[in-house]
């Protein structure tokens, strides 16, 4: 028979039941941050007027659909 002590037990208990709960929110964090890192790579802030457009396409350069201005492709600032 394993003597185990109540405390020893305890703590094996809340590891075991902690790791998939962490496990759980990880993985769902890391599909919220993928999500959302492409839902910002289609929008895109114009240099000259500043204004914010979608542009769902892969091209490097944009046009803005408001002044007409191209664009490079690159994040908007996260908050
Ligand atoms: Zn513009």
């Amino acid at each position: 028979m394993i003597h185990v002590s109540f405390s020893a037990l305890v703590c094996l208990y809340l590891g075991i039941m902690l790791c998939p709960i962490c496990g759980a929110w990880l993985l769902a964090e890391w599909c919220r941050q993928r999500r959302e890192h492409a839902a910002f790579r289609a929008v895109l802030r114009c240099k000259l007027c500043a204004g914010e457009y979608a542009d769902p396409t892969s091209t490097a350069l944009s046009r803005c659909p408001h002044c007409g201005a191209l664009n490079e492709r690159a994040q908007l600032p996260r908050f």
